[in-house]
């Protein structure tokens, strides 16, 4: 580490933050930020002088175990500690990622509206001024350099910069593919197809226009865009989303090959974090039914980690009717299965599955629920399942009940799907 104090601030370089995605019940930074500590604020910037994080000191934040997020589209998130054991049981995490965007029936509060929260930011808009005063007083170029970014990456900035990345992939992730939990939702996104090709009724992430698959060469065009963004921190990086809400419908070729680039492009094997690169995309059940074995042949030959999530909603067929999902339950049924086969025969590939949970569901979707995850999910540790409380047609006390009750009978690992987007 180097440390340099200027004036009233301390900057450190080179803090070596975790290079796996280990969860602790303690804040851990993975990666290699740059950190500043002011006024009892510890504000961490990524290597382009991007705000990252924000947390600080009893003076001036509550609970030194929670910090305050901000993502590569602008989002901020706060990190909440709401009791460990119940958080990971729940969602994988020992801390709630709090979006303030998307509703979850299980945690209904509201941090990021907290006084210490936008204290906190306007503290921050404090420092991108400081940062310029002091980057053309300091003597040390290292500094000097690194407050000149930061002085340069105000609110608005750091704004602008979210649209440039979803101008880059023409698009945005209206949702992240649950698994991305596990790294810390750090992913570089990258736009194969847009939409789904599907229309059902119950869905809150549709986007405009019909199902389409980019070009190869369109793809192309992103991943050297995408390197000229995030520059510098790209070594902060080893996982891909492959968006939007159906990419395995873009074919083994589309896929193989925009993995390839963006791997020798992006420098996803040259990254800080240590193991293969991680490939997160979605599939429909129909997608899923259609790939030949010999595409989860080739996957499995290549050094990435793969982990595909198919919406399954429900193997009982009133419920899918009542969602508006044009699926038959067979097909959810032989989807599922096709799932855990590819988890059981194949290492580097994660099928994982999402079914929902509501106040408003009938009965037999549980007891059919449970019946098909008894009736073929095998103890791997791989083919987590998530469940989805429907918004507005849930309660706290059912959801936690059903999911206490699905949990408890599968042999397949089950959480509760928290929504996040990029
Ligand atoms: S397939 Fe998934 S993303 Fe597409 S409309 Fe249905 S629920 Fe939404």
């Amino acid at each position: 580490m180097e440390s340099y104090f200027v004036n009233d601030l301390e900057i450190i370089f080179d803090f070596a933050g975790r290079n796996d995605w280990k969860k602790f019940s303690f804040p851990i930074w993975y990666g290699i930020p740059v950190k500043i500590k002011w006024r009892g604020y510890e504000f961490d910037f990524n290597l382009r002088g991007n705000l990252k994080r924000i947390k600080g000191n009893l003076s001036v934040w509550p609970n030194p175990l929670e910090l305050l997020k901000r993502n590569d589209s602008n989002d901020y998130i706060y990190y909440g500690s709401f009791g460990y054991e119940f958080s990971y049981d729940l969602i994988k995490n020992y801390y709630v990622p709090y979006t303030g965007i998307y509703e979850c029936a299980v945690f209904k509060e509201r941090p990021l509206e907290n006084s210490h929260v936008k204290k906190a930011l306007m503290e921050f808009d404090k420092l991108v001024i400081r940062s310029g005063e002091l980057s053309s007083a300091v003597k040390d170029e290292r500094p000097k350099k690194f407050l000149a970014k930061v002085a340069a990456r105000g609110r608005e900035a750091l704004a602008r910069e979210a649209t440039a990345l979803h101008n880059i992939i023409g698009g945005s992730l209206p949702v992240l593919p649950p698994d991305t939990i596990d790294v810390d939702y750090e992913v570089i996104p990258l736009m194969v197809v847009d939409g789904c090709g599907w229309n059902c009724d119950f869905c809150r992430f549709k986007t405009k226009g019909s199902f389409k698959v980019r070009s190869q060469q369109e793809i192309e065009r992103q991943v050297y865009a995408l390197r000229d963004l995030y520059r510098e921190d790209l070594i902060n990086y080893n996982s891909l989303v492959l968006g939007q809400n159906n990419a395995l419908a873009a074919g083994e070729t589309i896929l193989i090959k925009t993995i390839q680039i963006a791997d020798k492009v992006l420098k996803l094997h040259g990254s800080y974090f240590r193991g293969d690169p991680n490939i997160f995309f979605f599939a429909s059940a129909k997608s899923l039914l259609k790939v030949k074995e010999r595409f989860f042949e080739t996957l499995n030959s290549l050094p990435y980690n793969f982990y595909i999530n198919v919406g399954l909603e429900s193997p009982d067929q009133q419920t899918l009717d009542k969602l508006g999902k044009p699926l038959t339950a067979y097909e959810v049924k032989e989807s599922f299965k096709k799932a855990q086969y590819v988890n059981d025969n194949y290492a580097r590939i994660d099928i994982t599955s999402n079914f929902i949970l509501g106040r408003d569901l009938s009965r037999k979707h549980l007891e059919m629920l449970k019946d098909l995850l008894c009736e073929n999910g095998s103890r791997k540790g791989k083919g987590t399942v998530y469940l989805s409380p429907l918004i507005d047609l849930s309660d706290k006390r059912q959801v936690l009940k059903n999911f206490k009750e699905v949990k408890r009978i599968s042999p397949l690992p089950v959480y509760i799907y928290l929504m996040q987007r990029l």
